[in-house]
This record gives structure tokens, C-alpha cells and sequence, in this order.
């Protein structure tokens, strides 16, 4: 059954995956990603896997697979990072404005008890972490580097509750500041050396993954992840494959210096008329 859903898919993908959904830069390489991770729940390999509700046809892989799945109904908000640097004050600014409601994404699982374990919590980042059973380390870098975005943007528009929005919209811009244009260049080769590694991990892999290759907790589930997908579906492992090195090659851009950076974004600025 699963094989003929593949082979399906394979001849005519459709958007699956909240990454890469992007109308200037559609990847289906997460959509057949997103599939095998679907697969693994199917084969008692993975419990859960979150479609975000922008996904058009989260519903329809479900129903394909014969997925239990069931729409979130529960809040979200912000993690705040370790050894944060800003504020009390900003600090609850930032999470208040962050809170919201958690509504429409597709909890799919292996069966209707995990389902309802999830659906209707308050979703974060390390709730999702858990429900996708991300590493533990791999889940703590990335929140702090979500929070760091905002750290070191505070320290470009000042460290105050009344600067929130500006840090809320400034956070992921690289010309603010050369200290940011550096973090965000690291978390970007970074993903890059993961696609290469672990081209069968949905998640960003944390330092210590990356420096560790198979030994390490992404390591393992790579290699396992690898091995069906080899043996069990050797057309979507080429696919796999292929996009994984185009995410490379392309996050790979990032390895350049601020200045190049900065001399792009000039150009970029005046071809757009700013
Ligand atoms: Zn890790």
C-alpha cells in the first residue's frame, strides 16, 4: 500500500512540508522528506509529525497513508533561550506578543492516544521537538537560536518593551548589524552541513551533532532513517538525495564575508528602486 502512495506522489508531488512552501522558492525536496518521515510513522519508526495548517494537502496525504490525524485546537507562544540577556520587562513583552492561538495544523500520528496527547497543548518549539522526537540538543540550539535573534537585534534598536515590534519584525535582518550578519551566516553553513550529513533529518542538527557525524543522536536516526529508505523506497531516496545537495549548494551562499554581504544588499536595494 504505501509503495503504490510513493509511487503516486513521485509522479505528481504536491506540497506537503511547511518548509520550502515559498512562492519565489518552492523546494519539493521537504515535501518528499516529509513523506518518508509520514512513512516512518506508518512503519512504528516515528510517533508523531505536525503539517503546519498553510500546507494545502496535509489532510489529503492523511487520508492517502491512512494516518490518524486530527487538526490542533490549543495555544502557542515563545520559548525563551537560555542565559537570555535582555530585560524582564522586554523579555514579557516579547512573549506576550508572541502568544496566540493554536489552530488548524495537522497532528498526524500513529495512533488516536498520541493524537490526543498533542492536539491540544500550547505549542511551542520544544512541544513540536517533542511530538517529532527531535534530539534534545538539537531542540535546545535552535530555541536559543531563535531567542538570540531577538537578543541581538535588541542591541541594535535598544533593550525596551517599547521597541518589541521593531525587534519582532528586525529580528531576522542581516544588515542590521555585523554581529548579526555572523550569527545568522553560522546557523546557515550549519544547516547546510546538516543537509549533507543527515539529508534524511527533518531537523536543523545542533553543533555537537554536526561534529559528531554518526555518533551522534541525529547521526543514529540518519542512519536509520537512510536504511529504509534505501531498501524500501529507492526512487523517493534518490529524490531525497538530490534535493538535499541542492539545499547545500544553495545555503552555501552564506559563506561570504559581511562586506560582500553588505556590497549585495546594496545593489539588491537599488535594483528595487528603496
Ligand atoms: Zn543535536
Amino acid at each position: 500500500m504505501e509503495s503504490k502512495v510513493v509511487e503516486k506522489f513521485l509522479d505528481k508531488p504536491y506540497p506537503i512540508s511547511g518548509l520550502g512552501i515559498s512562492s519565489s522558492y518552492p523546494e519539493p525536496y521537504y515535501d518528499y522528506l516529509a513523506l518518508l518521515h509520514l512513512l516512518l510513522i506508518k512503519k512504528g519508526m516515528k510517533k508523531g509529525f505536525c503539517i503546519p495548517v498553510a500546507v494545502k494537502y496535509g489532510v489529503k496525504i492523511c487520508k492517502e497513508l491512512k494516518l490518524a490525524f486530527k487538526k490542533s485546537n490549543g495555544t502557542c507562544g515563545i520559548v525563551v533561550g537560555e542565559n537570555n540577556s535582555l530585560s524582564k520587562e522586554t523579555t514579557s513583552e516579547i512573549l506576550k506578543k508572541g502568544e496566540g492561538k493554536w489552530t488548524g495544523d495537522i497532528i498526524c500520528g500513529y495512533d488516536d492516544d498520541f493524537i490526543k496527547e498533542y492536539f491540544e497543548k500550547h505549542c511551542d518549539h520544544t512541544l513540536i521537538g517533542k511530538l517529532e522526537e527531535y534530539p534534545d540538543c538539537c531542540v535546545n540550539q535552535f530555541v536559543n537560536n531563535f531567542w538570540g535573534d531577538y537578543e541581538s537585534i535588541a542591541e541594535v534598536v535598544g533593550d525596551r518593551p517599547e521597541n518589541v515590534d521593531a525587534i519582532r519584525e528586525r529580528n531576522r535582518d542581516s544588515s542590521q548589524s555585523e554581529k548579526i550578519f555572523e550569527r545568522h551566516k553560522k546557523i546557515l553553513l550549519e544547516y547546510a552541513q546538516g543537509r549533507k550529513k543527515f539529508p534524511y533529518a527533518m531537523h536543523q542538527a545542533c553543533t555537537e551533532c554536526l561534529s559528531n557525524g554518526n555518533n551522534s543522536p541525529t547521526g543514529k536516526l540518519n542512519s536509520a532513517w537512510k536504511k529504509v529508505c534505501e531498501e524500501e523506497f529507492p526512487e523517493l531516496n534518490k529524490e531525497i538525495l538530490k534535493g538535499a545537495k541542492r539545499e547545500y549548494d544553495d545555503k552555501m551562499w552564506w559563506n561570504q564575508s559581511y562586506q560582500e554581504y553588505m556590497i549585495g544588499f546594496a545593489e539588491e536595494m537599488k535594483k528595487n528602486n528603496y
